[in-house]
């Protein structure tokens, strides 16, 4: 066992994670970051870090034995996916039965992976959802701090309105219509002047190759190029990439973690233990809740609230696709970065979001994925279910280590609760026997939390923060990472001022 201190630990290098690395560092704080992903920076055989979607290797998935591409189906034909080597890629898919949760692992988290959408949530929501969080300075200080700190930025209109790639935007735009139904641009993260010199043969393709879900080699301003170069650059932050958390335990006015190294094959490389003053949870709605229920239900952080784990669920997507008749074709020529959204939430009966995203692959003319936020059902409680992963015995013990110590479905939604108000499928029923096993308590009635930025010192525990989506109580009927951002702008700041600061 190998030993260490920082005065700053944060867990995760996702959006959350990034903005308390750079403030914590900025206020002159040593802060160390641990990320259970690779550091994407050495480029693979093909000269290139990143794969592309169409032609996926083991870079593009996180220990499994084929991809799991979402939405790799046409027609019901797994026409998308590809046998691949079990790796320490950068797209992983936490099975839960009859719920997957996607997630980007590597040193940028999310933003490595995800559509790069920058979507701000409507005022009134955003108050519905957080009403402990004073809406007003949100939206006039940490919004704008939040969109600045990502580079957030629009498509040119008149470009978009001439280009063959936003062809299926357009057409999705005339068919919402005729529907009765209007759209409106979505900024993104994606650096729309490095596109367009794409498109004029200026500058090598990303999003007009095919890149997106499996990392983007040029174009996308992913924390790593925003947030994380600045806390580095700051030169006191350090990333330790290939490191999981997988314990905490409270020691000396601080906390002690357990992290488990490994390479890139999943070979386990040793434990080591790292204290700290200040601990930081940024590994994500999966990464913390697993981390909190694993400490509240093995004793190492007993007083912890009973509501967490309380009120899990899906943030509000929903992948749906609409049918698409061949004279009125979308093109061939498609940009991975959507910049267009169907925006239905005003709909007494339906309110909806819905993005305009291309096809991945395939038959792209006859059909359009249109994903679209939605109040969502939400688990009452998850819990830990030990032993083993759902698809990780499969992979043999070096895989599974990598997987962790539980295996993939560490934790496990249990049934839907009040707010379920869309016909989806239901979440699979709790089973008893596991509950009991762990003594769980009964699962209590749906509540959304607050967004709290710390584990209260009421609770019994100082110096404890949840800084990710994790504080996110559900949907926010918008993509999350922009107001995921902002709370933690927020939430950094207060934290700077009433406990770092003042020792
Ligand atoms: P994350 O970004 O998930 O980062 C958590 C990090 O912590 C990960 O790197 C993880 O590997 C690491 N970690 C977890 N546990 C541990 C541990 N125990 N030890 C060490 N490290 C750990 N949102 C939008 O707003 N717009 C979009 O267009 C959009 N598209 C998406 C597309 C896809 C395919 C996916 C998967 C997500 C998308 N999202 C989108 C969602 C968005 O990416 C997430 O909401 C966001 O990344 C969550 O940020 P976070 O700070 O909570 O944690």
């Amino acid at each position: 066992r190998d030993g260490a201190y920082a005065p700053a630990l944060v867990i995760g290098t996702g959006y959350g994670a990034a903005v308390t690395a750079l403030r914590l560092a900025e206020a002159g704080v040593r802060t160390l970051m641990l990320e259970t992903g690779q550091l994407w920076t050495r480029p693979g055989r093909d000269g290139k870090v990143f794969c592309g979607m169409l032609t996926p290797d083991r870079r593009s998935t996180w220990f499994r034995r084929r991809t799991a591409a979402p939405m790799a189906s046409f027609l019901w034909l797994d026409v998308v996916n590809r046998p691949v080597e079990p790796y320490a890629g950068i797209l992983d898919r936490v099975d839960f039965g009859s719920m997957a949760v996607y997630a980007g692992r590597g040193v940028g988290g999310g933003s490595l992976v995800n559509g790069g959408m920058a979507v701000t949530p409507r005022r009134s929501y955003f108050r519905e959802v957080l009403p402990r969080v004073d809406a007003e300075e949100m939206y006039r200080r940490y919004f704008p701090r939040a969109r600045a700190g990502l580079r957030v930025n629009g498509v040119d209109r008149g470009w978009f309105e001439g280009t063959e790639w936003y062809r299926y935007s357009r057409v999705a735009r005339e068919e919402a219509g005729r529907a009765g139904h209007g759209t409106v641009f979505l900024d993104n993260i994606y650096d729309f002047r490095y596109m367009r010199r794409e498109a004029a043969g200026k500058a090598p393709k990303s999003a007009l190759a095919g890149e997106l879900i499996y990392g983007n080699n040029h174009g996308r301003m992913s924390l790593d190029r925003t947030y994380l170069a600045a806390a580095l650059g700051t030169g006191r932050v350090t990333v330790a990439a290939l490191h999981r958390a997988v314990a905490i335990r409270p020691h000396a006015g601080g906390y002690v973690v357990t992290v488990e190294r490994s390479d890139a094959s999943g070979r386990p490389l040793g434990t080591k233990e790292i204290a700290c003053r200040q601990l930081f949870l940024g590994g994500g709605s999966l990464g913390t809740t697993e981390l909190l229920l694993r400490a509240r239900e093995t004793g190492t952080l007993p007083r912890l609230g009973r509501e967490i784990g309380e009120g899990w669920g899906p943030n509000g997507n929903v992948m749906t696709a609409r049918a698409n008749l061949p004279h009125h074709p979308t093109g061939c020529h498609q940009s991975t970065v959507p910049v267009l959204g169907i925006d239905a939430w005003d709909d007494p009966r339906h309110p909806v979001f819905a993005e305009v995203t291309p096809r991945a692959g395939g038959h792209r003319d006859l059909d359009q994925p249109l994903p679209g936020d939605h109040p969502q059902p939400r688990a009452r409680h998850v819990h830990l279910r030990p032993g083993h992963g759902p698809d990780g015995a499969a992979l043999g013990p070096r895989a599974e280590r990598a997987r962790g110590p539980l295996g993939a479905g560490v934790l496990r939604p249990d049934e839907p609760g009040q707010r379920h108000r869309l016909p989806l499928r239901p979440l699979r029923p709790r089973t008893p026997g596991v509950r009991r096993r762990l003594h769980l308590p009964p699962a209590r009635r749906l509540r959304p939390r607050p967004g709290h930025r710390r584990l209260r010192a009421g609770e019994g525990y100082r110096n404890l923060y949840v800084t990710d989506g994790a504080l996110v109580p559900g949907s926010l009927g918008v993509n999350p990472f922009v107001t995921i951002t902002a709370l933690a702008e927020r939430n950094v700041e207060r934290v700077l001022r009433q406990d770092v600061l003042t020792g």
